[in-house]
C-alpha cells in the first residue's frame, strides 16, 4: 500500500484533484493497486482564515507519504510570495526535488500555435534547486551614479552531474537522444562548467546521442522544429523559460503536467500541473483537468507503475482526439465531469 498527500489547494486546484482522483480510482482498481489517500487543506484560503498556508511541522507530516499531489495555489489578494515561499518552496528544497520534469506532447485534436507541428513528444528536464536563482548578491551604492546589483549563480559539481545522470537515464529509456541548454559563448565561468560535467557524464552514456544548443538558438528550434526534440535538460532559470514556451507549443496550459522529483527517494516527489487556480473561471466546472491527470499519471510511473500510467496517457490521447473529451480552452464544450468520463471510457485496463 503506497500513501498519498493530497493538496489539492485553491480554485480550480480542487476541481481538478478531484479529477485526477476519479481516473485515479478507476486505473488502480483495473491495474490492481492500492494507494491511500489523505487530503490537507492547505492553501491560500487557509492563509486567510490561519494566517499561514499550512500549519508548524507541516513538512514532517508530509515526509512519510510515497508521493504528494497538488492542485494549484494562488488567490487574488495573496502575494505569490506567500503561496511560494509559505508551501510551494519549502516542499520543493526540503524534499531535495532536484528534478523538475515537463513533458510535452501535441495532441492530435489540440491545436498548437504552431503551424505543421507535426509529432511533438519531448520532455523538458529543468533543474530545480541550484544555479541562478540563488540568493548570493545584493545591492550596491543605492542612489549613486554608481549604483550596481550583483547576482551569483551557483552550480556544483554533485548537483549538474546528478541533473544529467537523470537526463541521460531518462534520454536512455525514450529515444536516446538529450540535447542540453547552454550560453557558454556568453557566460564564461558557469557555463562552461555545465557544459564540461555534461559531457563528462555523457561519455557514460555512449548510446545516447547528446547535442549542445545555445539556449538562445534552442528557443528559435523549439519554436521552428519542436519534433526533432526528446529530452532537453537546462539549468534553473534557462528550464524555467523552456517550460513555459514548451507548454505554450503544446497548445494550452490547461494539458500540462510537471513533477518535482527526488530521484533517490529519501523524500516523497510532487505533482502537480503546470497551470494556477484559474480565478476567472473557478467553482464554475469547467476546468481542463487533463493536466491534473496527466500529472497523476507521472505519479503511477514515479511509484513503479508503468503500465497504469501508460494506461492512462493513452485514454487521454483518445479522449482528446474526440470533441466530445475537449473542455473549452481547446475549442470543445465538455465540462469538467464530461472529460473525465472521457477519459475513464478509454482506459483499457492493460
Ligand atoms: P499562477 O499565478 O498560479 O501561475 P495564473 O493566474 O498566472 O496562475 P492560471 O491560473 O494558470 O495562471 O490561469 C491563466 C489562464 O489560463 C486563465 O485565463 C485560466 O482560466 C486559464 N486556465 C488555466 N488552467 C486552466 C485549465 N485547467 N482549464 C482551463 N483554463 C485554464
Ligand atoms: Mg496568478
Amino acid at each position: 500500500m503506497q500513501r498519498i498527500a493530497v493538496l489539492p489547494g485553491d480554485g480550480i486546484g480542487t476541481e481538478v484533484t478531484a479529477a485526477a482522483r476519479t481516473v485515479l480510482d478507476a486505473v488502480t482498481r483495473r491495474h490492481g493497486i492500492e494507494l491511500a489517500y489523505d487530503d490537507f487543506d492547505w492553501s491560500c484560503r487557509r492563509y486567510l482564515e490561519h494566517g499561514a498556508m499550512m500549519p508548524d511541522g507541516g513538512l514532517e507530516q508530509l515526509r512519510p507519504y510515497d508521493a504528494i499531489l497538488l492542485g494549484a495555489v494562488g488567490w487574488p489578494g495573496v502575494p505569490d510570495h506567500v503561496s511560494l515561499w509559505g508551501l510551494l518552496i519549502p516542499i520543493r528544497r526540503t524534499f531535495r526535488q532536484y528534478v523538475n520534469l515537463r513533458p510535452i506532447r501535441v495532441f492530435e485534436g489540440v491545436g498548437s500555435p504552431l503551424r505543421d507541428a507535426g509529432a511533438v513528444d519531448f520532455v523538458v528536464v529543468r533543474e530545480n534547486v541550484e544555479g541562478e536563482y540563488s540568493e548570493i548578491g545584493g545591492r550596491f551604492n543605492r542612489g549613486f551614479p554608481d549604483e550596481m546589483a550583483v547576482q551569483e549563480s551557483v552550480f556544483t559539481r554533485a548537483g549538474v552531474s546528478r541533473i544529467a545522470d537523470y537526463a541521460l537515464t531518462l534520454a536512455r529509456g525514450r529515444r536516446s537522444y538529450l540535447t542540453w541548454a547552454t550560453k557558454s559563448n556568453g557566460i564564461v565561468h558557469t557555463m562552461p562548467f555545465w557544459d564540461e560535467v555534461l559531457a563528462e557524464r555523457a561519455a557514460a552514456f555512449p548510446d545516447v546521442r547528446t547535442d549542445r544548443e545555445h539556449i538562445d538558438a534552442l528557443a528559435a528550434k523549439l519554436v521552428l522544429q519542436p519534433g526533432r526534440f526528446d529530452v532537453i535538460v537546462a539549468s534553473n532559470l534557462f528550464g524555467d523559460i523552456l517550460s513555459d514556451l514548451a507548454a505554450a507549443v503544446a497548445g494550452s496550459i490547461g494539458i500540462a503536467p510537471s513533477a518535482n522529483l527526488d530521484p533517490t527517494r529519501t523524500f516523497p516527489s510532487m505533482f502537480e500541473p503546470v497551470h494556477g487556480s484559474a480565478p476567472d473561471i473557478a467553482g464554475q466546472g469547467l476546468a481542463n483537468p487533463v493536466g491534473a491527470i496527466w500529472s497523476a499519471a507521472l505519479m503511477l510511473e514515479h511509484l513503479g507503475h508503468p503500465a497504469a500510467a501508460a494506461d492512462v496517457l493513452r485514454a487521454v490521447e483518445r479522449s482528446l482526439a474526440d470533441p466530445a473529451g475537449r473542455t473549452r480552452d481547446l475549442g470543445g464544450e465538455a465540462d469538467t465531469a464530461a472529460a473525465v468520463r472521457a477519459v475513464v471510457g478509454h482506459l483499457s485496463g492493460s
